[in-house]
């Protein structure tokens, strides 16, 4: 997540719960992605230092727990660098202009120029964030999947350029050699046809052919195996997303939640204010007086209903605003009940580490320890693949 300020409602239910949820039983890095926060906010990089210990006090507020999952800056871990830089080499360019958000993002923030390098390549970053710790998934929002997409393209050229043995090639010919009979000349001929053509039903027949062979060994085997799909040995791991549903959190307006709209309820909102905000927003504008009926439909704080009520409690809504049997307070009341009750704990948990920011650092710094030990191992292959190990 890029560090650009506290965090509010809506991506406590648009991504943190999520998270919470997801480290019960996976193993989780979740880190603060400043270097992505300075490509677009290159020229204001102020921000970005006075965020990240608050978002990461957020996310200790919302449940993330420092013993159960890895929580890390990413400028602490050259490694991101570096393996950017070298992935850089093998991703053609097309690859990264047609991404979607690069042209998307250019033109809603059109104020600024972002026809930067830093900002074609940050797809690229976020393939070298996820493939350094070999990630199997990635919990992501509906557009960030093609950048998911992206980052399983380059894994996979990058395991079919690299992942070999020095001599691979020698050696998969001869394990072919000792199929016997007339097979390794169908066994090339199968290849050819996936490989040239991209016949599946040919894959198929060659691994059929290869895995039924008595007279390979078990690592001859493994090396046709492939041989055959192009993939041979993989040093970097395929991710897959795992898709999160967007948050349904809306702003006080109706509008989707964002501080540039003036219209959020922060994670650790102070209680008087956040009553003051669901008491002072907007309802269903044709409801002038407290005896003409309404439309929950029309109405924002119906949207917070949905999200923070019980089935009873929004029966009781939708009864007593068509009827104007509730005024508008009255109908706000449990909202506000149901926000404070859900922020009593993130206040209490964030307690400790606002009262002593030192803890905040301690827990970043354990877990950079955490990821360096991963990220390191993947760079000593990546680093030998690539002739880097002398
Ligand atoms: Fe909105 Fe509730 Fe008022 Fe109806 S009664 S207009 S749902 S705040």
């Amino acid at each position: 997540m890029r560090p650009t300020g506290r965090l509010h409602i809506g991506h406590y239910h648009g991504a943190l719960t999520n998270w919470v949820r997801l480290q019960q039983d996976k193993e989780c890095f979740f880190f603060v992605a400043d270097w992505h926060a300075l490509t677009t906010a290159y020229d204001d990089v102020s921000v970005i230092g006075s965020s990240v210990w608050d978002m990461v006090i957020d996310w200790l507020a919302a449940g993330v727990d420092p013993e159960k999952s890895t929580i890390f800056l990413q400028s602490r871990l050259p490694q991101h660098a570096e393996l950017h830089v070298l992935l850089s080499m093998i991703t053609p360019l097309g690859w990264l202009e047609r991404v979607p958000t690069y042209k998307d993002q250019q033109e809603k923030l059109s104020g600024k120029d972002l026809a930067t390098y830093g900002f074609l390549g940050y797809p690229l970053l976020q393939s070298a964030d996820i493939l350094l710790y070999q990630a199997n998934h990635v919990p992501v929002g509906e557009d960030q999947v093609p950048h998911i997409e992206l980052t399983r393209e380059v894994a996979r050229r990058f395991n079919h350029i690299f992942g070999r043995e020095p001599d691979f090639e020698e050696k998969a010919r001869a394990a072919a050699k000792k199929l016997g009979g007339k097979r390794d000349k169908q066994f090339f001929d199968l290849r050819t046809r996936y490989q040239q053509d991209g016949d599946k039903a040919a894959l198929e027949q060659g691994r059929a052919l290869v895995s039924d062979s008595a007279s390979l060994s078990n690592a001859d085997r493994e090396r046709l195996l492939g041989y055959i799909d192009g993939s041979s040995k993989r040093i970097l791991t395929e991710p897959g997303a795992l898709l999160t549903e967007a948050s349904r959190v809306v702003g006080l307006d109706g509008q989707k939640m964002s501080k540039s709209y003036g219209n959020t309820i922060m994670m650790r909102e102070e209680p008087e204010a956040l009553t003051r905000k669901i008491k002072t927003m907007p309802t269903d504008t044709q409801r002038v007086r407290r005896t003409d009926p309404g439309e929950p439909e029309r109405c924002p704080v119906w949207q917070f209903h949905q999200v923070y009520s019980t089935p009873e409690t929004r029966e009781w809504v939708q009864a007593g605003c068509r009827s104007a049997g509730i005024g508008c307070l009255e109908c706000k009341q449990p909202v506000i009940d149901a926000m404070l009750a859900e922020q009593a704990p993130m206040h209490e948990r964030a307690l400790q580490y606002v009262a002593n920011p030192k803890r905040v650092r301690e827990v970043v710094e354990h877990g950079n320890e955490r990821a360096r030990v991963v990220a390191e191992q993947t760079m000593q292959d990546v680093r030998a693949a690539m002739g880097l190990a002398y």
